[in-house]
């Protein structure tokens, strides 16, 4: 072990033990919650080590780090989460090493990972992102659609070749009535979760909470949390 290493694993367990109380403190199984680590802006090495710690699912924000980092550590037993915006024409390279994209927020989005999934052979496990700041016909600041379009681009994924619709993801919004408001944001995202299994049972993924607010997730109901900061420490340049 080397001193980052070190680092990592006291990192990571710190985050568990907060998972764990958040778990506790909400009445849920902490199998129930899934810590995805984003590595963004981290070398590959961390990426190496982390998987050395027990990590299997990590997340990335833009195709170029992603892409290259995903290759380097190709031989690691990692899922590979994109959880930033996306432009169309980086989607053949995204199906190729991710697992799950989280930031699905447009038709164009959906036809074009369709494609892409279906010419790579490859299920791809899609979440729709809402913009809880976002009113009706808008999109988010950082991405994402507002709730009343939540359905219709679930439809489009769930009928989509080489897609999987697996559920829903935000990001605490900064602004409208939810800023400063996690707890709200997040249980606002569970029952668009609920409205959601209605007709598509299957999509039960609920992905929120970042360092700051992992907490507030798990208490309103989140399966899959996303946290870089608290594992890998503060990034130089803010994304
Ligand atoms: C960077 C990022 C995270 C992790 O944020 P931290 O505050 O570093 O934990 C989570 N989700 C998305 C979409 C991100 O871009």
């Amino acid at each position: 072990m080397n001193d980052r290493a070190d680092q990592l694993a006291a990192q990571l367990a710190r985050v568990e033990e907060r998972i764990a109380a958040a778990c506790a403190g909400a009445g849920r199984d902490r199998a129930d919650v899934t810590l995805i680590v984003v590595t963004k802006t981290y070398p590959a090495d961390d990426v190496r080590l982390l998987a050395g710690l027990g990590v299997r699912q990590v997340a990335e924000n833009r195709d170029q780090e992603a892409a290259a980092k995903a290759e380097e550590c190709a031989e690691l037993p990692l899922s590979w989460h994109f959880v930033g915006q996306l432009q169309t024409n980086k989607v053949r390279s995204v199906v190729r090493y991710a697992d799950h994209v989280h930031s699905v927020d447009r038709l164009r989005l959906v036809g074009a990972l369709s494609g892409a999934a279906t010419a790579a052979g490859r299920e791809l496990g899609c979440l729709v992102q809402v913009a809880l700041d976002a009113g009706s016909g808008e999109r988010g600041e950082r991405g994402g659609v507002a709730p009343d379009a939540v359905g219709a681009i679930a439809d489009a994924i769930a009928s989509a070749e080489g897609l999987r619709l697996d559920g829903v993801m935000t990001v605490a919004p900064l602004a409208g009535q939810y800023a400063g408001q996690p707890r709200a944001a997040f249980d606002r995202l569970v029952e668009i979760s609920s409205g959601l299994r209605e007709t598509h049972p299957a999509a039960n993924m609920v992905s929120a909470g970042m360092s700051q607010d992992l907490e507030h997730a798990v208490a309103a109901g989140a399966t899959h949390v996303r946290v870089g900061t608290a594992v890998l420490g503060v990034r130089p340049r803010l994304r």
